[in-house]
């Protein structure tokens, strides 16, 4: 007879992906284990934003944020040197937190719903009987890979091959100057974007997103001397630290007794700020399957969630190659604030799809009509 599971979940990494699965697992009543090759609270360069959707999913795990860690954002403001657009969210706001913050918040609650951690344990393979951490087999019915974007449970499982796949590279320093404005900015330049989060009272996040491995943000700066201005001096709270971003999808989400989630499923461009809000999501769908005992109903899930924030990033990729383009939308939007309104609630997932269709007609219009200088 075989030895028992020690475990119903075993979950392989313990960010925002890895911590959302493991307290939705709890939730359904299974045993899980988390292991990570590091401790909390773990860093990791991020706009540091979390969307309207991504509180949702939160709450659904049982995690509201508090005033006393985070500082509200109202809506999206895009920048470029000849003209502004924003939009409020359609109901409530954002929040910007330090990402060290949100991880200790998730690693509490997840503590607090009876998840066992193994903090400080790589794992090193998986096979039909469990997982291998720190070279011992831990047996577990199902494993969850929630290894980030280079995974390896995703290779040991076979689940590599891939639809698409553009990279770019993030760079993220904190300033201590109090936030200039109650929206995301989203400077767009010559190539690059600049993101800018209010993390607190005292304290903005800044992120410089390009496909140029060298470009750095004093660099980037230079071209855009009104950010500079609003940084009135400000010392960096931190060194430059950079990560890549990835838009890319997978074939596959799920094999036998394996899933991803997160990074490791599959991401979209940071410049989106919906990284964190799909692995929430996803969290409450993979608990569904797994006390359904059925992943492939998570597989349907998984692509269900991914194809809006594909569809944005997709076009917000686009603008980013075609400056001349993205110069004509900036200014018919500009025009037509009301149309950026729409399309940013459906970014969100406030508006269904179709109204992506329906906003960007007139956007199309607009831009043909009145988008000349
Ligand atoms: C520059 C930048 C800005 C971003 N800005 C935003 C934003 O503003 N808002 C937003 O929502 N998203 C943002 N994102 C996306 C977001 O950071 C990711 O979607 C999110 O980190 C995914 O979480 P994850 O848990 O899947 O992966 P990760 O956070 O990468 O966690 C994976 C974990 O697995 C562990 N691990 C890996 N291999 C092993 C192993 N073999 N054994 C043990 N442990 C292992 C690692 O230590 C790590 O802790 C941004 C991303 C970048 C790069």
């Amino acid at each position: 007879m075989p030895a028992p599971y020690e475990t119903d979940v075993f979950v392989v990494g313990g960010g925002p992906a890895g911590l959302a699965a493991a307290i939705a697992a709890r939730g359904k009543g299974l045993r899980v284990t988390v292991a990570d090759w590091s401790r909390p609270p773990i860093e990791k360069p991020c706009g540091e934003g979390l969307m309207p959707d991504s509180l949702d999913a939160l709450r659904q795990l049982g995690l509201t944020i508090g005033s006393e860690h985070s500082f509200p954002f109202r809506g999206i403001r895009f920048l470029t040197r000849a003209t502004s657009v924003s939009a409020n969210f359609p109901s409530g706001c954002g929040l910007g937190m330090r990402r060290t913050e949100l991880h200790q918040l998730l690693a509490d609650r997840a503590a607090e719903a009876g998840v066992h951690f193994r903090w400080g344990a790589r794992v090193s393979g998986i096979s039909r009987e469990g997982v291998a951490v720190n070279g011992e087999l831990v047996r577990s019915r199902w494993i969850v890979g929630a290894d980030g974007q280079n995974s390896h449970v995703r290779r040991w499982a076979d689940l590599d091959a891939f639809h698409s796949y553009k990279r770019r590279f993030g760079f993220r320093r904190h300033y201590q100057v109090a936030p200039w404005s109650d929206c995301v900015e989203i400077y767009w330049g010559s190539g690059f974007q600049f993101y800018v989060t209010p993390v607190s009272p005292r304290e903005i996040c800044m992120v410089l997103i390009s496909r140029h491995r060298q470009l750095r943000i004093d660099r980037a700066l230079d071209g855009f001397p009104e950010l500079r201005e609003q940084l009135n001096g400000a010392r960096p709270a931190n060194a430059e630290r950079g990560a890549v971003t990835v838009s890319c999808r997978f074939k596959r989400v799920v094999r036998d007794r394996v899933a991803l989630i997160g990074d490791a499923s599959g991401s979209v461009d940071a410049v989106t700020g919906e990284g964190m809000c799909l692995a929430f999501q996803q969290a409450v769908k993979l608990a569904d399957a797994l006390a359904a005992g059925d992943l492939s109903l998570y597989a349907t899930e998984h692509r269900c969630l991914m194809r809006r924030p594909f569809f944005m990033a997709d076009a917000m990729l686009f603008l980013d190659r075609f400056p001349g383009l993205r110069d004509r939308a900036m200014r018919a939007l500009s025009v037509k604030p009301a149309i950026f309104s729409a399309l940013l609630a459906a970014h969100i997932g406030a508006r269904s799809p179709a109204a992506i269709v329906t906003s960007a007609l007139p956007l199309g219009w607009q831009m043909l009509t009145a988008g000349r200088p």
